[in-house]
């Protein structure tokens, strides 16, 4: 599980579907079929019974609060990618153009370079500079490295994350962003670095 208050251990799963429905009408049927197994919707990322998320739609992109297609974190979670690669290996990734298999060697590189930067490199330095020394031990699997935002990520890095201290967005799920790009939004650095961690953990675990 990831996020301290996911409860206990999961079951990851990947399906192939079949369907004419729009992505916005097949995740209501997932939301339907949680329901029938009694998920109870309380506390966002707990313990759940259930969870129907939609990865990818053939190449269809969506992006409303209430559905993001593909999913935005699909590539790089590991729970994701592991079992979905055994099911749909050469789906691909409309908007950053690559295949699940391609994703999932991606992300199983190591060490796994991550560049981390803020948004308004002046104001926002400090804070980067805050978080990264309470960022403890990322391990070796992880090369964690700060960047220059103004750059484009470099094509040996797995993705940037931009970190920006802020009000976190309503929407359960984030947008999906340009490239390889991560956003972690956080009102304090000890949320910030707490993201940061669950990241970490999405990625290797
Ligand atoms: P999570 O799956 O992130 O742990 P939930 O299952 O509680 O969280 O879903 C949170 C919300 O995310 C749902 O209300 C749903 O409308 C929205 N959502 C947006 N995009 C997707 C998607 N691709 N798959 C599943 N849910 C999505
Ligand atoms: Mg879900």
């Amino acid at each position: 599980p990831v996020g301290a208050e996911a409860g206990t251990e999961f079951l990851n799963a990947a399906a192939v579907l079949q369907t004419e429905h729009h992505p916005a009408e097949l995740l209501k049927t997932l939301h339907e079929i949680e329901a029938l197994f009694h998920r109870v919707r309380t506390l966002h990322w707990g313990p759940r019974t259930l969870d129907l998320d939609l990865i990818l739609h053939g190449e269809s992109e969506a992006s409303s609060p209430r559905l993001v297609v593909p999913h935005p974190a699909m590539w790089y979670r590991r729970f994701v990618l592991e079992p979905a690669v055994e099911v749909a290996p050469q789906m691909v990734h409309p908007i950053l153009n690559e295949s699940v298999a391609q994703l999932y060697a991606r992300l199983m590189c190591r060490p796994l370079r991550l560049e981390i930067c803020s948004t308004h490199h002046n104001e926002e330095s400090g804070l980067l500079y805050e978080v990264l020394s309470h960022v403890r031990d990322f391990g070796d699997a992880i090369e964690l490295s700060p960047a220059d935002p103004e750059s484009s990520i470099a094509t040996n890095s797995f993705a940037r994350i931009i970190v920006r201290q802020g009000t976190k967005p309503k929407t359960l799920q984030p947008f999906n962003r340009k490239g390889r790009e991560i956003e972690v939004v956080g009102e304090s650095v000890p949320d910030i670095v707490s993201q940061l961690e669950d990241l970490r953990m999405a990625m290797l675990g």
